[in-house]
């Protein structure tokens, strides 16, 4: 078709912008014409509306990895701004974020899962709608395994309170490894929790008395 045109979609980073990277993108836009430039809810930046022939250009000059949107695996991890930046933050999510972003994102599984990190109970990362969700309380972090939204949405459940740095990152492997080894290819966490129940997804993650 003549008229169709494209988009690319280059991850942001824990959602941050810097000014050296908005005023490229402030640059590629212009120089390119690109007709919309849009925030996604995946934390993607999406450049809409280009032809064919430009796209690979653009992303060059844009200076981004290729990361293809659609492979199974961690697409991407988001953090709220958190406790030193937001007046109701209870714990700094940011810092969280970035540990988790290094260790879990790209990392395949049997569908695309998403974690949402959030500084204080408001959940603003939707922590309850993300395959892994963290929350901030007082007390310490909130663990909150199997949400999603989409056509069949699940509140996902929360497996275990006043939690540390620590062991918000060693139960996250934990959970992620036994999904990857055990759900079937394309499950997605919410359907998988919905077919072995959490009660046997918290025997197998969690040592007793641990959390
Ligand atoms: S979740 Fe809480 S700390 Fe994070 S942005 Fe929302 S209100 Fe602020």
């Amino acid at each position: 078709m003549e008229d169709k045109t494209y988009s690319i979609a280059p991850g942001i980073h824990m959602g941050i912008l810097t000014p050296d990277l908005l005023e490229t993108i402030a640059k590629v836009s212009r120089k390119h014409n690109i007709p919309i430039v849009k925030i996604t809810s995946a934390q993607r930046l999406a450049f809409i509306g280009m032809k064919d022939e430009i796209k690979k250009e653009v992303w060059q000059e844009l200076g981004f990895r290729l990361e293809p949107s659609t492979k199974l695996g961690v697409h991407y991890v988001q953090a709220c701004p958190g406790k030193p930046w937001c007046k109701f933050g209870l714990l700094d999510s940011m810092p969280l974020g970035k540990k988790t972003e290094d260790a879990f994102l790209g990392k395949p599984m049997p569908a695309k899962t998403k974690i949402g990190i959030s500084g204080c109970p408001h959940n603003c990362c939707e922590s309850y709608l993300r395959d892994v969700g963290v929350f901030g309380k007082k007390s310490g972090w909130s663990f909150v395994f199997g949400g999603n939204g989409g056509r069949k949405p699940r509140i996902g459940d929360l497996i275990a309170t006043k939690l540390t740095d620590n062991e918000v990152m060693d139960l996250t492997k934990r959970c992620l490894d036994y999904y990857a080894s055990n759900a079937r290819k394309k499950e997605r966490t919410a359907r998988f929790i919905d077919r072995i129940g959490i009660d046997e997804f918290k025997k197998k993650v969690m040592c007793i008395n641990q959390y």
